[in-house]
């Protein structure tokens, strides 16, 4: 367990500060502190008690491939995949015939045989249980950040408050993983949009089928986009993308136009979604927002995840690509660290932010109505190799990444 000792005193000195400890801070946090490096990890939440459970729906995420091997790197896939739902492939529907058949264990070079559906709340979890094993790992809990300032040495300071108490960090980079919404980001002076995404989008889960498949199911026409899928190791998630007029005529009706709506799209499922959907208390509805910023680096302040590039949940990249992130960019802040040329965090974000922004325009198109202007219905997917196995420019970085991650500890600890 870290020691929490260090909060009392009126300074702390690290290497690195990572702000946010949600999964992709927590990535970060771990992979450097796993180095040796000193970390300061500072969290706005208080401390979670160690059985707790989020209450209510739990958010679920697809973790595809390419990041399940990064989590297998830092030894974690085994006992995530405990509390996970299996997700063998995906199929592909335009206007309700299959257009496409995937399979992950068939894909070439897929690195693990299956994608996940898991709660977030599982991932912080494990990743908590084992940034707090490292020593020289400080976690700061219901930690705000009031000021940053940069030093002309290169370094960062940063006035923390947590309680009563107000404490200086001096960092020699920091981490923003404090999410959309980021306080870090506009301490730093990066200027940003926080774009609410326009449509809707609304979720319902049912449980699980007899003699379901687990296979992901993605249908496109003229209701928007519904995607059927697991949620974590129990239940149908029913997830229906779509403009807002399309969706107005149907929520501003009783339960059983979303009944009929979502039987219209999956016919297969008309008698179990009838059973199970009876109340629109079951059904979540969630605004989505897009964060642009003008640069993911500023100084020694880098921007990871939800703070660098918040994005719509259409297509499940927000955590792939931000964890795929914070493992890459936690390599080049080692690098930095030890004394290397700090170029690969900004030459990182010349190649990730192109498919970034490229992936969000594709989440826009598909909330607008006619849902993709001037574009042929194949277009309005993300193909399915680039989300198993990630962009494919990226995709040496994060191989560095992965063997960096899984280095023989011994070898690098200070
Ligand atoms: C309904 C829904 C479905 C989704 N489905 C998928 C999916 O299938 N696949 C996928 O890849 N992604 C999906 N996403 C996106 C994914 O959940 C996010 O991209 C991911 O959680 C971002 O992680 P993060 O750590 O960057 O940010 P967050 O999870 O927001 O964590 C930020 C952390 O920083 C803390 N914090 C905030 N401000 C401060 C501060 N000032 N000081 C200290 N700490 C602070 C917060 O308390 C939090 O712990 C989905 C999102 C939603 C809403």
């Amino acid at each position: 367990m870290a020691d929490q000792s260090a909060a009392t005193g009126r300074t702390i000195t690290t290497d690195v500060c990572v702000v946010g400890a949600g999964p992709v801070g927590l990535l970060a946090a771990l992979a450097l502190g796993r180095q040796g490096w000193q970390v300061t990890l500072l969290e706005r939440r208080p401390q979670p008690a160690p059985d707790a459970n989020p209450k209510g729906p739990a958010v679920v995420n697809i973790v595809q491939p390419v990041t399940l091997h990064l989590l297998d790197r830092l030894g974690l896939l085994e006992q995530l995949s405990e509390r996970a739902g299996v997700i063998p492939g995906a199929e592909i529907y335009f206007g309700g015939h299959l257009a496409a058949q995937y399979s992950y264990a068939e894909l070439a070079d897929c690195p693990v045989p299956h994608a996940l559906s898991i709660r977030p709340f599982d991932l912080v979890r494990l990743l908590l249980s084992e940034v707090t094993d490292l020593p020289n790992v400080t976690v700061l809990w219901e930690a705000d950040t009031e000021a940053l300032v940069s030093g002309p040495d290169g370094g960062e300071t940063l006035t923390v408050r947590t309680g009563e108490e107000s404490l200086t960090v001096r960092a020699r980079f920091v981490l923003a993983a404090d999410g959309r919404e980021s306080t870090v980001r506009e301490l730093a002076g990066i200027p940003t949009e926080v774009m609410p995404a326009g449509g809707s989008y609304l979720d319902v889960v049912v449980p699980s089928p007899p003699d379901w498949d687990g296979a992901a199911r993605a249908h496109f026409g003229a209701h928007g986009y519904l995607l059927e899928t697991r949620r974590a190791e129990e239940g149908l998630v029913l997830v229906w993308i779509t403009d807002a007029d399309t969706a107005g005529k149907v929520v501003e009706g009783p339960v059983e136009g979303l009944v009929e709506m979502l039987s219209g799209v999956v016919p297969r499922l008309a008698d179990w979604i009838a059973e199970h959907v009876t109340d629109w208390a079951q059904v979540r509805r969630v605004q989505h927002h897009f964060v642009r910023t003008k640069t993911w680096s500023q100084g020694n302040v880098v921007l990871i995840g939800d703070s660098a590039h918040g994005m719509h949940a259409f297509g499940g990249q927000g955590l792939n690509t931000s964890l795929q992130d914070a493992a890459c960019l936690a390599e080049a802040v080692d690098s930095a660290l030890r004394g290397d040329a700090a170029a690969g965090i900004e030459s990182y974000e010349a190649v990730r932010r192109p498919f970034i922004e490229a992936f969000q325009s594709l989440q826009v198109s598909n909330t607008q109505q006619p849902p993709a202007p001037a574009a042929g219905e194949e277009e309005r997917a993300p193909e399915f190799e680039v989300l198993a196995l990630g962009q494919p420019r990226i995709r040496p970085l994060i191989a560095d990444a992965a063997r960096f991650l899984a280095a023989d500890l011994d070898q690098h600890r200070r």
